[in-house]
């Protein structure tokens, strides 16, 4: 069985779907003479919703074609947005143009895109009469979801209604030869959105371009300045300067989490960081995404804060996307922070009266602008996993794009998970994915919940069948969804992660979902988190998982990777766990913390049972000394993989996976091994990436034992890249298949796809 894997797997079908000015510029005849050029069987569509192809062959050589598409193609043709993802080959024998598709236009709403290069030009044109106009759209760029109030899409029907257009926008707009031709938010400086800037009294203390200026002057002084962009505010300032930088830390109560910062331009991003062909593409895509980038180990680089980003190799870089940040850093020159503009763990804010409210206290001015922003979009984030771009974040430049299935659709809505919430909705043949909302923890995540939700069901005119939800009861959305008072389903968490993983790839049962994450409601009511699911047909069945262990202190051990470990030492040693004062997770603990955490192992209380694969990384950092206490979820297992060395050891420590069923992956013999190597002083590098190691073999071995071609791999903890690139290969390797994502997070910002999904199942 295994071998004839192998084979087929070399050959991929790339699916790419354009937008933009594509139609009618000789774009298809184009895509043909380079696919026929390529020899890459296949087809291009034209339809309402765009440009379609799919074209067949092995991964470079796609690659290949998707590069050439974007340098090649027609000068006329501007692609406004280009999403793709790799699928499994369906074997076409020749390349053809096929016939349009007519039909009714369905209602697709086109996100918000970064400035084109022709706009760019015009606002660093002093001849031009939008020299340093930070407004400046066309047809082809600016914003589009976060105006829109209702559709059909026009200007009556979007924040811009206010602003009356000025005989010579109206010209342009009215002129089918000007690029600005029905360009809905088309203004100028004499019509259009002004800028002011406001002292954190709400004050207006400078208007249009001296409030940008004056603007600039204060982040050049050290200061933190909030800024009104496309989806929301940002929060900015100097990236180099480490006590601004510190400063806007404590006062947004965000301690280590990495900050994301806008450079002047790419020949800078390059000259300090590594960038890959797929990462440059990403940089400079209309999307404009939050690119995670490796620094580079040199000593010509920008001298960036210290504070940005600890203990971190990488960056979080984006490239100015909105004519106002264009400007911006043109005029600085120098890299500034970019994080958005809230509290942590809260939703962005959008307006500038709430901004004086909810920012007071961290930013010293506003630059602000009277274009409402009707709902917030963040930024994207994305990193390059297995060749291949991979969202992590969908927002802005992505939302509120459908993703394309192979069947009809009933009518459903989902409302996703509790962390990175995202809700979903089906229309025919599109599932739409709404932008990533956050943690519904506080007032205001919640409030913006309702806000996208409302906004789903008013754009779309949504009257669900059904709803489908976490099984968890607690979870907020789920409380939602069960007051609906329309049908509910709830989906078991692991489960709507590995068929959002299928819903992008396009696959069918029976497959190896290999679903690891923090946490989800197990149907056994425990924690799940490192489980093993076979999908079939009609549901699925829990192969193997992660031995359970406890978590002292439930939530708190979350925060405390050194608790984690303290419980899989008890697991292991029971009593003599609590003398093991050389290892660091110990020593971590005071006398006093112990007597209280001791009885929670010995006697169970408040300690659930988990067999959650992030906790077993985070409990691995704590052992080899590298984290004990979270400044956010996730830090730990990042350090993890951060303390990897390049190019890391291929061993793998001893597993175990038993024979019951389901099979259980028990780590003690690996934990064992890694108290050897500490106790020889042995660094954390090599332990870190045998412990990665050891977890590829793993799925390496439950896959043969499943028996089953295809393995998916998804939840939190793939987006860690050296696990999904080890494990990818490794599962060729072993003769199976592997899919992971790319347009949709694996972490629980996919997870309202995968309920939608699971709903369509039940009919
Ligand atoms: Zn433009
Ligand atoms: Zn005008
Ligand atoms: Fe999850």
């Amino acid at each position: 069985m295994a071998a004839t894997f192998h084979d087929v797997g070399q050959i991929r079908r790339l699916h790419v779907v354009l937008r933009g000015a594509v139609q009618g510029v000789g774009f298809r005849p184009f895509v043909y003479r380079l696919a026929t050029e390529m020899s890459l069987p296949g087809w291009v569509i034209n339809s309402a919703q765009g440009v379609f192809i799919e074209v067949e062959g092995q991964e470079a050589e796609l690659r290949a074609f998707l590069g050439r598409l974007e340098r090649e193609k027609p000068a006329v043709a501007l692609i406004q947005s280009l999403e793709h993802s790799f699928l499994d080959a369906v074997g076409f024998s020749r390349f053809e143009i096929r016939e349009s598709e007519g039909g009714a236009k369905t209602a697709l709403i086109l996100p918000d895109l970064a400035s084109c290069p022709d706009c760019v030009g015009e606002i660093h044109d002093p001849s031009n009469r939008r020299y340093r106009y930070p407004f400046t759209n066309c047809t082809n760029c600016g914003p589009r979801f976060t105006i829109i109030e209702s559709l059909p899409y026009d200007r009556q029907r979007t924040s811009m209604k206010r602003f009356e257009m000025c005989p010579e926008c109206t010209r342009e707009y009215h002129d089918p030869t000007n690029r600005r031709f029905h360009a809905q938010p088309n203004a100028c400086p004499v019509c259009g959105p002004q800028l002011e800037l406001w002292d954190a009294a709400g004050t207006i203390v400078a208007h249009r371009d001296e409030a940008l200026q004056e603007a600039e002057a204060m982040i050049r002084a050290g200061q933190i300045v909030a800024i009104k962009g496309i989806g929301g505010f940002h929060l900015m300032v100097d990236a180099r300067n480490e006590d601004a930088v510190r400063r806007l830390r404590e006062r947004k109560q965000r301690e280590e989490k990495p900050l994301a910062v806008m450079y002047p331009g790419y020949q800078k991003v390059m000259e300090d960081c590594e960038v890959s062909s797929v990462e440059a593409r990403l940089l400079r895509s209309p999307e404009c995404p939050i690119v995670l980038l490796r620094r580079r180990e040199s000593a010509a680089l920008t001298p960036l804060a210290a504070s940005l980003a600890p203990r971190n190799p990488n960056l979080g870089v984006m490239l100015p996307y909105a004519p106002l940040h264009h400007v911006l850093l043109r005029d600085l020159g120098f890299p500034v922070v970019a994080t958005s503009g809230n509290l942590s763990d809260e939703p962005i804010c959008i307006d500038e009266h709430e901004a004086l409210e909810r920012l007071a206290g961290i930013a010293d001015v506003f630059l602000v602008h009277d274009r409402p922003i009707l709902r917030h979009v963040d930024d994207s984030i994305a990193r390059e996993i297995g060749a291949r771009e991979l969202i992590l974040r969908r927002a802005r430049g992505f939302a509120p794009l459908p993703i394309q299935v192979e069947r009809e659709l009933p009518k459903l809505m989902a409302v996703g998970a509790h962390q990175k919430n995202t809700v979903a909705a089906s229309v025919g043949r599109q599932v739409f994915v709404s932008q990533h909302i956050g943690d519904l923890e506080t007032v205001q995540s919640l409030r913006a919940f309702h806000h996208v939700v409302d906004t789903f069901q008013r754009l779309y005119e949504l009257e669900p069948a059904a709803i489908a939800c976490d099984m968890h009861p607690d979870y907020l959305s789920t409380q939602y969804a069960m007051k609906s008072g329309r049908k509910t389903l709830a989906v078991q968490h692991h489960f709507a992660h590995v068929l959002a993983c299928m819903a992008e790839n396009c696959l069918e049962p029976p497959l190896l979902g290999v679903s690891w994450d923090g946490s989800g409601f197990g149907p056994d009511h425990t924690i799940w988190g490192g489980e093993f699911l076979l999908v079939e047909a009609n549901g699925f069945r829990r192969v193997a998982h992660l031995r359970p262990f406890r978590l002292p202190g439930g939530e708190a051990a979350v925060k405390e990777p050194r608790r984690v470990a303290l419980s899989l030492l008890y697991q292991i040693f029971g009593e003599g766990a609590f003398a093991m004062s050389e290892i660091a997770s110990l020593a971590a603990f005071s006398t006093e913390e112990l007597r209280v955490i001791a009885p929670m192992l010995r006697r169970g209380i408040n300690s659930p049972l988990t067999s959650s694969m992030g906790r077993l990384f985070d409990g691995v950092a704590s052992l080899i000394g590298l984290h004990q206490r979270c400044g956010f979820e996730g830090q730990a297992a990042m350090e993890l993989e951060f303390a990897i060395p390049r190019p890391a050891p291929e061993e793998a420590y001893p597993f175990e996976l038993g024979d019951s069923d389901p099979l259980i992956l028990d780590w003690e013999p690996m934990v064992r091994a890694i108290l050897n190597e500490v106790a020889a002083g042995v660094p954390s590098g090599p332990i870190a990436a045998r412990f990665h190691n050891t977890l590829v073999r793993a799925i390496g071995a439950v896959a043969c034992q499943a028996g089953v071609e295809k393995v998916a791999l998804t939840g939190g903890c793939f987006q860690n890249k050296y696990l999904t690139d080890c494990a990818v290969r490794h599962i060729e390797m072993c003769g199976h298949r592997p899919y992971w994502h790319q347009r949709i997070p694996p972490n629980d910002g996919g997870i309202a796809l995968g309920q939608l999904m699971a709903a369509a199942r039940e009919g």
